[in-house]
């Protein structure tokens, strides 16, 4: 069985659990350092993620998050997760994690498209397209030579990458009954299949 640690101090972690559950996996919330024991990977889902950051210092998670992550631990950011992983962020972000070499741009879509749905093309997940739900979400700006550009919006703007064990998505798979992503994340980042 392939236990996933969902982070659950803020954010929509219950949609995560949900939806790890339906793609075959055990579910396990996570809010101290002893939750992160006996863990395939962790999944850190969107919310704010500066009250995120904030919490993961006041819960002692960061240290040793950021010490697994730095020995290959799974790790899959969506939408305030992503902003947690990125090793550069612009001015407003507060660094968290550092581990993935992407740039990211919090609420990078302004006023008006805010928040938005768009059916995505994704290769490693096949036809036909997911449909992707973006809520005030970031985008990348500039990945590293080992990331991998997973999914783009029509305009070329990536919204999902993988690096390695580390996989960031702009938008909120959980939120759709499409458990695509995260089976990808179970069988392809975690299990490595
Ligand atoms: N705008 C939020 C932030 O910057 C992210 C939004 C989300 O996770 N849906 O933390």
């Amino acid at each position: 069985m392939t236990t996933i640690g969902v982070l659950a101090l803020q954010g929509d972690f219950r949609e995560h659990r949900e939806a790890v559950e339906r793609s075959g996996g055990t579910a396990a919330e996570v809010r101290l350092p002893n939750d992160l024991e006996g863990l395939d990977g962790l999944i850190i889902p969107g919310g704010e993620s500066t009250t995120i950051v904030r919490l993961m210092r006041t819960s002692g998670l960061l240290e040793p998050l950021r010490k697994l992550v730095g020995r290959g631990f799974p790790v899959w950011g969506t939408c305030a997760g992503m902003i947690l992983l990125a090793k550069h962020l612009d001015a407003t972000g507060i660094p968290a994690l550092e581990a993935m070499d992407i740039g990211v741009r919090r609420n990078a879509f302004g006023r008006q498209a805010d928040s938005f749905e768009v059916d995505l093309r994704i290769p490693v997940l096949g036809d036909p397209p997911f449909h992707a739900i973006f809520i005030r979400a970031p985008v990348i700006e500039a990945v590293g030579p080992e990331v991998e550009v997973l999914a783009r919006l029509a305009d070329g703007t990536p919204v999902a990458a993988r690096q390695g064990r580390l996989l960031a998505t702009a938008f909120h798979p959980e939120l759709t009954p499409d458990s695509r992503f995260h089976r990808f994340f179970l069988d392809h980042v975690v299990r490595r299949a």
